[in-house]
């Protein structure tokens, strides 16, 4: 995502800054205004977020400001940590300003029943409960507060597109988007294959969201830790964004293929997740991955999954073919055109 913060009101929100400093630690890419930047983020004068091409804005406290600097930069959608008395004292204005833009509220638990009492025009499933009072602990990219301000920053910018379900393109990591090194725990192992950026670019083009759903047992097996997992997602994410393409989610499951989760794929938990956050319509979605287990993730998640011939090529010792034997395409960008051609079909048939 491409997000602005407003500076102004951050300083009694330390939950907050750490969420927008684990944000920038997780390959977003966020611009403080008005305020010294968080660590791995951009300063931004105010005058200058007009030529930005931002998506949402994150701010904390008053919200005409918040939302008058998202319509300045002409984004959809807003995150805003809020208390008790920023809701009690709600005016016409505060009221109009949370209405102009599809807006999600992080609350404090202990403030929980202020919400429920007067939403003021946000619908009661747009707030967020925050647990507790201070950062948590370990590196930005892996607390629950960067979780939390990503997943609501998603769903905001999903709302804002409007209610309909979209269909998506689920993809595997390794193998599919980048080179298979097996166990990738530093970013600098991160290697774009060929026509990847095109095909992303191409599904995006067209109204698809676009969603990484990755296995990486590496760090339930403690090969590398989260924070590296963190930090080789977040290497991907830039790498596109600098060939045009923004991810619109990133999901992994960290378990080790013992630990019995419901995550790691062929589960389909995160697909699950990520359809709801994103309002994704998954009978009419794509999975594209390098293994059998991703075009039987796709399958039992209710999609079509295909297998491309780059990474494992589909072929991986003792695993014998899906049947019926899943959808083979020969790189990404030819899965992808399958998937919009058979869209394109649907809607217009
Ligand atoms: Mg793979």
């Amino acid at each position: 995502m491409r997000l602005l913060v407003r500076g102004h009101g951050l300083a009694g929100e330390p939950r907050l800054r750490s969420a927008i400093a684990g944000l920038a630690g997780r390959g977003h890419r966020v611009a403080v205004v008005g305020a010294d930047p968080e660590p791995g983020c951009e300063s931004i004068a105010e005058r200058e977020v007009a030529a930005g091409a931002w998506e949402g804005v994150i701010g904390a406290g008053a919200v005409t400001g918040i939302a008058a600097l998202g319509r300045r930069a002409a984004v959809r959608a807003m995150v805003v940590a809020a208390d008790a008395a920023v809701l009690a004292r709600m005016g016409w204005a505060d009221r109009m300003a949370w209405t102009s833009l599809t807006a999600f509220v992080l609350i404090d638990e202990s403030d929980a029943t202020a919400a429920r009492d007067g939403a003021h025009g946000v619908p009661l499933e747009h707030f967020v409960l925050w647990p507790g009072g201070t950062p948590s602990e370990g590196p930005a990219t892996t607390r629950p507060e960067t979780e939390m301000v990503e997943r609501a920053a998603e769903r905001a910018l999903a709302r804002s597109l409007g209610p309909a379900p979209r269909a998506a393109l689920f993809v595997d990591r390794d193998g599919t988007l980048i080179v298979e090194h097996g166990y990738l725990g530093d970013p600098a192992g991160v290697e774009l294959l060929p026509g990847v950026a095109q095909a992303l670019r191409e599904a995006r083009t067209a109204g698809h969201p676009v969603v990484v759903i990755s296995n990486q047992a590496g760090v339930g097996r403690g090969r590398f830790s989260l924070a590296d997992a963190y930090a080789v997602m977040a290497e991907l994410r830039r790498r596109l964004r600098a060939a045009g393409v923004e991810l619109d989610s990133v999901r992994f499951c960290p378990h080790a293929p013992e630990d019995g989760c419901h995550c790691r794929k062929p589960g389909t938990l995160l697909f699950e997740r990520a359809a709801e956050d994103l309002q994704i319509h998954l009978p009419h979605s794509f999975m594209v991955g390098d293994k059998q287990l991703d075009a039987e993730a796709g399958r039992r998640a209710g999609m079509v999954g295909a297998i491309v011939a780059s990474g494992y090529g589909g072929e991986e010792p003792g695993v014998p073919p899906l049947t019926p034997p899943a959808l083979r395409s020969p790189d990404l960008l030819s899965a992808v055109r399958g998937f919009l051609a058979r869209e394109e079909a649907r809607v217009i048939g």
